[in-house]
């Protein structure tokens, strides 16, 4: 059986090594870049700096299978990843949690609040903002407009061009209060980065005889969806296909396009050991930028009198743009519903990743997606 899949990002490239693993499938992957491993793409820049060309990746994972699998790849450089927030100058750790609030009240007011925060949720408790703020005691509800004004308004502001009200509240749910000392950004098992990179690790899962990969090639140029077929070159193409691209775009915008937001990086190279504390620094308040990434602080890379940063500026996407996160609103989810239903009428195509079911997924999540379809179409052929 011949199975195509569309884009080699994490979702493709851990198909397509589920599939071709079986012995009974022969794979095609179709990648419109000119590299592998999607948006968790990274190669050295001019001075030898490992970066993330996509934006920062930190692997995280509770799922043992996924990392098990990602393993038979790589080996992992440890990161236990911290995040500081610069709040008016000052760098608090995020999420924000008992350091934080130390750091920003004076001790009585701080050990009020405390007890408070340990009595309403329990030591060690990860709040969300929404519960947080929802509290009607005095110190709970100051601390409540505190953290929501000045670690999530502005940031969320920044990063999708609305109040975080406008928002779907699983967005806002995604950062809690951790009632606690704890200043892991993840509290996930399984943590790392890998040892020589991202696209090594995808380059070694697409390296199969029965793979064959074809990059710089726009699928959406050769696959057209017509009522419940799926042309290939003009033929109808009755083999099955897996797509991970936008569906929009496959469908021709028929239905509008699905609004994202995308990201402008501004890589800077700076002849110093080490530029910030940690390997994110998120700017919350003030600055246009959301943050910055340190890329050898989170590669372990050891290189003396160098390092390389990268400032994000999210904005709208527009024609011609890189997509990256799906507006988690009413309406842009309901044209990817519209969309879907048409889309789900073709038996022998199958939606899997970040863009074509418009949904922000982190890479275990998507890996572990990948091999469970992997395992379904198996049983279905
Ligand atoms: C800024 C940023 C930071 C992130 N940080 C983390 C993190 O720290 N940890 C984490 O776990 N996750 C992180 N993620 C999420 C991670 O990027 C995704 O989980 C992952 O990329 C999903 O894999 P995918 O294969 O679905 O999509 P992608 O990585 O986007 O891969 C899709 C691939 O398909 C190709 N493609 C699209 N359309 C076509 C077409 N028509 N023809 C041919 N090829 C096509 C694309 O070129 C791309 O290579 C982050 C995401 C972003 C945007």
């Amino acid at each position: 059986m011949r199975y195509w899949i569309v884009g080699a990002g994490p979702a493709g490239c851990a198909l397509a090594r589920v599939l071709a693993e079986s012995g009974n499938a022969d794979v095609t992957v179709l990648e419109s870049r000119a590299q592998v491993a999607g948006n968790a793409y990274d190669e050295p820049d001019a001075a030898g700096v490992l970066v993330h060309r996509y934006g920062p990746h930190i692997f995280h994972t509770k799922d043992a299978a996924a990392y098990a699998f990602l393993s038979r790849f790589t080996d992992w450089y440890p990161l236990e990843h911290k995040v500081l927030a610069s709040v008016h100058g000052q760098l608090v750790p995020v999420p924000f949690n008992l350091l934080s609030l130390r750091m920003t009240y004076a001790a009585p007011r701080a050990a009020e609040m405390e007890k408070s925060l340990t009595e309403a949720f329990g030591a060690g408790a990860r709040v969300s903002i929404l519960d947080l703020l929802a509290r009607t005691e005095p110190e709970l509800n100051e601390l409540a407009q505190y953290v929501y004004e000045n670690v999530f308004r502005f940031y969320t502001l920044k990063q999708w061009g609305v109040a975080p009200d406008a928002l779907d509240p699983a967005a806002m749910a995604r950062v809690p209060v951790i009632v606690g000392e704890d200043c892991r950004y993840f509290q996930d098992p399984y943590q790392g980065m890998p040892a020589d990179g991202y696209t090594a690790l995808f380059e070694r899962m697409l390296d199969h005889p029965r793979i064959h990969v074809e990059l710089n090639r726009n699928a959406c140029e050769r696959f057209t969806l017509e009522g419940s077929e799926l042309r290939l070159d003009g033929d109808l193409c009755r083999e099955p296909v897996i797509y991970t691209g936008a569906l929009d775009e496959l469908m021709g915008y028929r239905l509008g396009r699905l609004p994202y937001r995308t990201l402008d990086f501004q890589f800077e190279t700076l002849p110093v050991d080490s530029y910030q504390p940690v390997g994110v620094v998120n700017y919350t308040v003030d600055e246009p930028y959301t943050r910055i990434t340190e890329f050898k602080k989170l590669t372990g890379q050891q290189l003396r009198g160098v390092t390389t940063i990268a400032r994000e500026y999210p904005r709208a996407c527009r024609e011609g743009d890189i997509p990256y996160y799906p507006i988690p609103e009413r309406e842009s989810g309901e044209r990817y519903a519209a969309y879907r239903a048409q889309a789900d009428k073709c038996k022998n195509l199958t939606l899997l990743g970040r863009l074509a079911e418009y949904k922000y997924y982190n890479m275990d999540t998507i890996i572990g997606r990948a091999l469970e379809t992997g395992r379904a179409l198996l049983g279905r052929g």
